[in-house]
């Protein structure tokens, strides 16, 4: 049987291994001039490529019960793929690196499979059309191609300019459900911003949906001249996206005390002893003590307090609340360029998650990001390219 393999990167080169070890005689067409560019550039370069800490709320899909069949079927199994094509793994906080702390030692890892099975790759090949009757073409800009089944792993217009990605999918039939950036950068519109950029804090942020709490983050965020970015910001910034695009209200609430354990108001009452203890002391030299000098600054400009402001005279009510919950209003995201992958995408309800088959044209085969499923910052995004491309590829001949 004659497969091909539209797109050469992550999913789409465990697919083609996992079809060319059942049997099939795999193509993989690749539009750019060589396979896995974004795999390169994945966990800065160093290739976070799955996570320990593997629960279903790490992963996003709007058929969520049809995810967790695929996820259920092959959660088990990532581990050892990767150890048997010789990589050893580098666990941090449980995120997977390769050993190497280098992204090129897990595409060389999957090449170098690829080529021992004999797969065909074909780079700087877009493909533009596939057409299905008794068998399928595989229309490129110079060729035709003539297989039996096609695994479409294309993949996601995140990070890539190719806006017209998702034509070859829509054209056959498949639908799409709303495509927002997830994984990026959130935009603000105050005018403080340049008074905060580049502190790095630990902060405890909830995410507000038009008044409602959607999600809960923890980490380091960065403060930047258009607002606020960060891995913690990051795991916001999908529901932030589709949000807006929806006309929907997105506040970030930051807690920039994330250290104090107790309530608002014993906060208060901390901050309260904390001044009286520290008699003589302006107000700015007591926040530096456990908050960045510029956000101390920027909250305290909001406050309307003079840094110089001797402590006992501030109102502590309004300084604490700012520290606690400071409001933070999304307007953007840096949008599909400096995404890092995208939400949303062909619904699952439209293929089968036990071989990954397209529901609508029988012997297509999808993979990867072009599907509605999004995961965390972590590995879980990698996580489900390889667990639909496994599933893909070992049920190519059903
Ligand atoms: C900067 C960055 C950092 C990231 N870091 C991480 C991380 O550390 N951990 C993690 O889990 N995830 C990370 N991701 C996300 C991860 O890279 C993707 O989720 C993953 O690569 C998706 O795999 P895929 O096979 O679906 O698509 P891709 O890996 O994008 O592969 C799709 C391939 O298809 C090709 N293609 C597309 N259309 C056509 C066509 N018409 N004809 C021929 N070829 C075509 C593309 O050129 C591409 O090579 C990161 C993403 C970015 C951008």
């Amino acid at each position: 049987m004659d497969v091909i393999v539209i797109g050469g990167g992550a999913s789409g080169l465990v697919s083609a291994i996992k079809a060319q070890e059942a049997g099939a005689r795999v193509t993989i067409l690749e539009k750019n001039n060589k396979c896995g560019k974004k795999l390169l550039a994945t966990g800065n370069g160093r290739c976070n490529y799955w996570n320990e800490n593997q629960t279903i709320e790490k992963y996003h899909s709007n058929d969520l019960n049809i995810f967790k069949e695929i996820y259920e079927a092959k959660k088990n199994q990532v581990e050892d793929f990767f150890e048997n094509l010789g990589i050893v793994p580098k666990v941090i906080n449980g995120y997977y690196y390769p050993y190497t702390m280098q992204a090129s030692s897990i595409l060389n890892a999957l090449l170098v499979k690829a080529k021992n099975l004999g797969i065909n790759i074909i780079v700087n090949t877009k493909v533009l059309e596939i057409k299905k009757d008794t068998v399928f073409q595989v229309i490129t800009e110079n060729k035709v191609y003539v297989c039996d089944k096609v695994i479409l792993a294309i993949g996601s217009k995140a990070a890539v300019s190719d806006e017209d990605i998702y034509k070859i999918v829509t054209d056959l039939g498949h639908s799409l459900t709303l495509i927002t950036p997830s994984l990026v950068q959130v935009i603000g519109n105050d005018k403080y911003y340049k008074e905060w950029a580049g502190v790095r804090a630990e902060a405890k942020l909830t995410l507000l949906e038009d008044g409602v709490e959607v999600k809960k983050e923890m980490g380091e965020v960065q403060f930047t001249d258009y607002g606020i970015s960060g891995i913690c910001v990051f795991n916001l910034s999908g529901i932030i996206a589709r949000g807006l695009s929806l006309k929907k209200e997105e506040v970030v609430i930051l807690n920039l005390v994330p250290w104090f354990l107790g309530s608002k108001e014993e906060f208060e009452g901390w901050l309260d002893k904390k001044i009286k203890e520290m008699k003589g002391y302006k107000i700015k030299d007591i926040l530096e003590g456990f908050l960045n000098y510029k956000l101390g600054k920027v909250i305290l400009n909001l406050a309307k307090i003079e840094e110089d402001t001797l402590a006992n005279k501030v109102d502590i009510k309004k300084l604490a609340d700012l520290l606690g919950n400071f409001k933070f209003k999304a307007v953007d995201t840096k949008g599909f360029l400096k995404a890092q992958v995208c939400a949303g995408g062909v619904p699952l309800s439209e293929i089968n998650p036990k071989t990954m088959e397209s529901k609508i044209v029988k012997g297509l085969y999808l993979t990867g990001e072009v599907l509605d499923v999004d995961g965390d910052c972590g590995g879980y995004n990698l996580g489900f390219a390889w667990m639909s491309a496994m599933i893909a590829g070992e049920n190519i001949n059903d």
